[in-house]
């Protein structure tokens, strides 16, 4: 007990240290949602690719137009219909206009198009009753992208926006980072499956299903392992079997009880210790090191901490190695207003699991009572992690950091 605890901040940058990047996939476009482009995808000719119209209107010579008016309307020659997809096949003369739809090219000799609320049918003629100005409602030809510039950068997160782009420059493959792939591993004798019956003594493992959601809420792949049992070989050979993954979680059995296996394990194994034990509440009980190149998280047992030390430790780590930029490996956090008093009587930070909500555009934030390690319905509709320093008294109203892990309502 003689070493000092590492500060949560400590802890993070001894994690990303030994943080890859993962390698590169080539995938179809819709698979890129929620993944990190890593290459440039340069525009492939300018965009628009052509002068076309942004209105249902007429295409003409606004030279004709001198004097337009309600009162007095330009009268002038329908040449030709232009519907959008096709090409215009006539020549806007002096006199003339072509009916022209949103989007569609804009006819040689023509270098307006009014509106069609602003002209009126006469016969086989259009009569205009608002001249506009000169170039009016025409989308000109590279004013959004010219041909050759990097539209979206290696690093970037595909979301819908971005796929629609990518959509748009005709990529039906796109090269991303791999998603990472998480071996997740509960140990203990006193766990039991959703399945089974649940004898005097024992829990159920609850941790392997909200580690592997979280998993897959931050973008990785879980592999789920059986529950391995207090006992070295088990363990020895569930450590093994987790090994084809990229990242190795495994939850419980690393305090300092009698029957914890798992850091006995990993050093015959020849696991290099990273860090053992984070100046946190909860999930002080945390254990980082590399086995055969691969970070191994050995995540406390008690089913808040290991969340709370996901959300903490592995998510971070997850995001560098799949390509997330630097910016965008951590929670985010913003000042919130309590909704009632809370402290932090220990001398650990805590993290207080909390729902954070907009009123009237100002954050609030509430922690329900029971903040317990062991009280999973703390968890509950929780989207937040209040961050509160030894010997924090804060009243209602208070400022509080927060950091938004779910989703704000
Ligand atoms: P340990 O770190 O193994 O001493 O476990 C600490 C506490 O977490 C004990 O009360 C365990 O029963 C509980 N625990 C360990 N693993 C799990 C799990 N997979 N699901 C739910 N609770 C767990
Ligand atoms: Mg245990």
């Amino acid at each position: 007990m003689s070493n000092p605890l590492l500060t949560p901040e400590a802890a993070q940058a001894i994690v990303l240290e030994h943080i890859q990047l993962l390698g590169m996939e080539r995938v179809p476009l819709f698979e890129a949602l929620g993944r990190v482009l890593a290459e440039e995808v340069p525009a492939c000719r300018d965009s628009p690719p052509h002068d076309n119209s942004a209105m249902d209107g007429y295409a003409l010579r606004h030279g004709d137009l001198a004097g337009a008016s309600a009162v007095h309307p330009v009268l002038l020659e329908i040449v030709e219909d232009i519907p959008a997809g096709y090409v215009p096949q006539k020549n806007v003369g002096p006199g003339q206009a072509s009916r022209i739809m949103t989007g569609a090219l804009v006819p040689p000799g023509a270098d307006t198009v009014i509106r069609v609320e602003d002209t009126r049918a006469e016969g086989g003629k259009v009569a205009i009753l608002d001249p506009d100005e000169k170039g009016a409602n025409i989308r000109r030809r590279g004013e959004e992208l010219r041909a050759g510039q990097v539209v979206v950068g290696a690093g970037t997160r595909c979301g819908p926006g971005e796929l629609a782009v990518l959509a748009s420059l005709q990529r039906a493959l796109v090269l991303v980072r791999r998603r990472p792939v998480l071996a997740i591993l509960s140990t203990g004798d006193e766990l039991v499956e959703l399945d089974e019956p649940l004898a005097p003594g024992k829990i159920v493992n609850s941790n392997t299903y909200g580690l592997a959601a979280l998993a897959l809420a931050n973008g990785a792949l879980p592999l789920m392992l059986p529950i391995a049992r207090d006992e070295e070989a088990q363990i020895h050979r569930a450590v093994q079997s987790a090994l084809s993954a990229d990242f190795i979680l495994s939850s419980g059995g690393v305090s300092v009880g009698d029957y914890d296996y798992v850091k006995k394990v990993l050093d015959e194994l020849g696991a290099q210790v990273k860090l053992w034990r984070v100046a946190m509440k909860p999930g002080k009980p945390l254990f980082f090191c590399t086995l055969q190149g691969k970070p191994y998280f050995g995540l406390p047992g008690n089913p808040v901490s290991s969340l709370v030390s996901f959300l903490q430790f592995v998510r971070p780590a997850i995001r560098k190695a799949a390509g997330h930029l630097p910016g965008e490996w951590f929670l985010p956090t913003a000042t919130a207003r309590l909704e009632h008093p809370i402290a932090n009587e220990g001398d650990r930070r805590q993290y207080a699991r909390a729902r954070l909500r907009l009123e009237q555009g100002r954050l609030l934030a509430a922690a329900p009572q029971g903040q317990g390690s062991h009280m999973l319905s703390s968890m509950l509709g929780a989207n937040g992690l209040l961050l509160l320093e030894p010997e924090a008294r804060l009243g209602a109203g208070d400022e509080v950091q927060a950091q938004l892990f779910g989703e704000l309502r």
